[in-house]
């Protein structure tokens, strides 16, 4: 039988609700439990798709091609397990649900309300993964801070199912925020009490409560927070600041969070965790034995978490090199031909970043020439690659004004342009290619190396591609396609031959890239940055 835990969020948003879910599930993991968690988020857009990454930042693609919220990034980086559409419902898709049901006539002449046809949409939702049998816990992860208006249904839903499943299937987490008051030099419990009061005001009393804080919580402290929110002691978890989000698991672990949670749902302990792989990483993470510079030129650079996978995949492929990898974000806009030696001269290599429309990217353009002729590390992902393929049209080809379709609709050279069944789509929401294709690597290639094998399979999010037509001149004059799809043909890595490392993806390898299987491509990227380091010296 499966059993469920609610993550919810009190005081304020932005305190990490979905890294203590996905470190929780990490515990419960390394101790043999079959986990998975999915997040219920309470804005009205069926998918983040259509978001704007300085509206909700980086959209993570899954395997099945949904567009999701970026913690689900997290989880598939904590648990080295893939997720899918079904791990992030909104409030649009249950509306959607509910409103399609209608049509069809499905609720009989009855009038459709929030109670009981809404909050029955989301726990049918709560429920979906646990009945496929495949997990024995499911974590579920709620958008948006108690006390919001707009996640009133979840949290309603969320009462009925713990009262339907009984307190030792169903269990609510509830994290909450400790402040420090510098001027008293105190920890204040007063916005915890609030906030579990408000829960318990829609019926929910919280089983454990993860304060978060940035000094240690005091025994006193524990016994206040426990009284007056009515959880037994242990049931009080401090979660301190820490340096990097990998070391959560291992706070988590010695708070003795999964033990209380098992102890909750009357499941056994089984085996204490096995957290070896994951204190190497974290050894290597922490005691690099050289630096790289690498800078990553986009266009939403002002919000980091806008690309928060790559971000990661350089966490993760950092430690496999025992290297710290400092990023620098250049907003793509800023480079210009004058000064682009300026921007990236100190650099040990250059990520083009991915991205959508026209502003900064002949910024991209430029960025890429200039590593280009100076032998600096190159990695381009998705638009980056295609901007590759421009840049290198442009100036080595001699194909003036070449461009994407997608920026210049008339450009004499559509090096890039839209697949013809794309063509007729007008709909914005997940019209792109979405989600795994196959990729075959050809051999003797810097694909190949890294990758170690011919049969690859990478997540993609865009509607544009390289032009066909174009790649006999690319190859004959040194920038290959190094990766195919077996079945279209497509072009999905480029890369140049003669080159310190010179390599770009159609696809998103930042989104598979985990803790415990960093990407290969940014492991050789990061090794290639390490080689330029040496160079200069
Ligand atoms: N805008 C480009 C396209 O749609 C690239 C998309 C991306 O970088 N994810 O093809």
């Amino acid at each position: 039988m499966t059993k469920y835990i609610f993550v919810t969020g009190g005081v304020t948003s932005s305190l990490g609700k979905g890294i203590i879910s996905a470190s929780l599930a990490k515990l419960l993991q390394a101790r043999g439990y079959r986990v998975t968690i999915q997040k219920f988020d309470p804005y009205i857009n069926i998918d983040p798709g259509t978001l704007n990454p300085y509206e909700h930042g980086e959209c993570f693609v899954t395997e099945d091609g949904a567009e999701t919220d970026l913690d689900l990034g997290h989880y598939e980086r904590f648990l080295n397990s893939p997720t899918s559409q079904a791990n992030n419902i909104t409030t649009g898709r249950i509306y959607q649900n509910v409103i399609n049901k209608e049509r069809h006539g499905e609720y009989l002449g009855k009038t459709v309300q929030v109670v009981p046809h809404i909050t029955d949409e989301i726990k049918r939702n709560m429920r979906a993964l646990g009945e496929t049998g495949e997990y024995d816990i499911i974590i579920t992860e709620l958008g948006g801070t108690v006390g919001d208006i707009e996640s009133l249904p979840f949290i309603e839903a969320v009462r009925q199912f713990k009262w339907e499943e009984g307190s030792n299937n169903a269990i609510v987490i509830h994290l909450t925020l400790i402040p420090f008051l510098a001027a008293a030099g105190e920890l204040k419990t007063k916005p915890t009490q609030h906030s579990v009061k408000a829960l318990l005001e829609y019926g929910i009393q919280p089983d454990i409560l993860v304060c978060r804080t940035e000094h240690h919580i005091s025994n006193d402290i524990r016994k206040k927070i426990a009284l007056f929110c009515n959880v037994n002691i242990n049931a009080v978890i401090e979660s301190i600041d820490a340096s990097s989000i990998y070391s959560v698991p291992l706070l988590m672990l010695k708070e003795q969070l999964d033990k209380t949670v098992l102890s909750k749902l009357k499941l056994p302990s089984k085996n204490e965790p096995d957290m070896e792989s994951w204190k190497d990483f974290l050894g290597r993470l922490k005691n690099p034995t050289s630096e790289v510079r690498i800078g990553l030129v986009g266009k939403y650079v002002e919000l980091p978490d806008a690309y928060k996978s790559i971000t990661e995949a350089f966490i993760h492929a950092g430690a496999k090199n025992e290297c710290k990898v400092r990023v620098e974000y250049i907003p793509s806009e800023s480079i210009h031909p004058e000064n682009v030696k300026d921007k990236l001269n100190h650099l040990d290599g250059v990520l083009v970043a991915p991205g959508f429309g026209s502003r900064g990217i002949e910024g991209k353009i430029d960025a890429i020439k200039y590593v280009r002729e100076n032998n600096i590390p190159f990695f381009g992902i998705c638009l980056g690659m295609q901007c590759a393929v421009i840049e290198f049209g442009r100036n080595v080809l001699g194909f003036e004004n070449a461009n994407t379709t997608e920026i210049d609709e008339s450009t004499p050279y559509p090096v890039i342009n839209m697949m013809e069944d794309q063509k007729s789509v007008t709909n914005k929401g997940g019209t792109m290619r979405l989600g795994a294709y196959p990729c075959e690597l050809k051999k003797g290639t810097k694909a190949f190396a890294a990758y170690g094998k011919s049969r690859i399979s990478e997540r993609h999010r865009h509607r544009y591609e390289f032009n066909n037509k174009y790649l006999q001149a690319y190859e004959e004059a040194g920038l290959i396609a190094s990766g195919l799809n077996p079945d279209s043909g497509l072009v999905e890595i480029v890369e140049l031959k003669n080159h310190s490392f010179f390599v770009g993806g159609q696809f998103h390898p930042e989104l598979k890239s985990t803790v415990a299987n960093p990407h290969p491509l940014f492991v050789k990227f990061v090794a290639a940055a390490m080689e330029q380091v040496k160079k200069k010296k």
